[in-house]
């Protein structure tokens, strides 16, 4: 399962993180890839902002991994390895994350060894000054993410 959809503005980045935020199950992960100025951060603060985070959602990049509280157990887990480039995966333990958190990871290609085995995969494309392409797939064989994916899918061709 894969599509790809494109935004106009910031707004409708935002609008986007919004409709997936409301189709999330407990625990998931979510690859964000793009250059920098592409929209990882705002589509991240898009995603906590809908789960009910009223802190701002700043990118993690001095700290790698930062957590928001969501209802009882649950964690929004904001991780940017980008610089684990130099210093190796092992000094981030993710399998701390891997249940009941809602996990978004930027550069996750210098931890791709520590993925989950399937996770929902963003990539946005600058297209020009306010125009992004979002190619949207699932890794690995998880239903409940292809539904997901198709649900949200529908969502956004609802809204445009
Ligand atoms: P990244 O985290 O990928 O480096 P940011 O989200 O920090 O990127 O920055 C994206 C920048 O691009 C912001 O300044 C935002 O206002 C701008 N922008 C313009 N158009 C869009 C769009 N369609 N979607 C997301 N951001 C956009
Ligand atoms: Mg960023």
């Amino acid at each position: 399962m894969s599509f790809k959809f494109q935004t106009e503005n910031e707004h409708a980045t935002r609008q986007a993180a919004q409709q997936l935020a409301s189709l999330l199950p407990d625990a998931c992960w979510i690859r964000l890839d793009g250059e920098l100025g592409a929209g990882k951060t705002t589509f991240t603060q898009g995603l906590g902002k809908a789960l009910g985070i009223q802190r701002a959602i700043k990118s993690p990049t001095y700290t790698i991994i930062k957590e928001y509280p969501l209802q009882e157990k649950r964690k929004f887990v904001h991780i940017d390895a980008y610089r684990l480039e130099e210093s190796g995966a092992d000094t981030v333990d993710v399998d701390l994350y891997r249940h009941d958190n809602v996990v978004v990871i930027e550069w996750a290609q210098y931890i791709e060894e520590s993925l989950p085995e399937s996770y929902l995969h963003i990539q946005i494309r600058y297209i020009e000054a306010s125009a992004r392409e979002f190619s949207v797939n699932v890794v690995g064989k998880d239903e409940m993410l292809m539904n997901l994916c198709e649900q949200w899918q529908q969502e956004i061709q609802k809204g445009s």
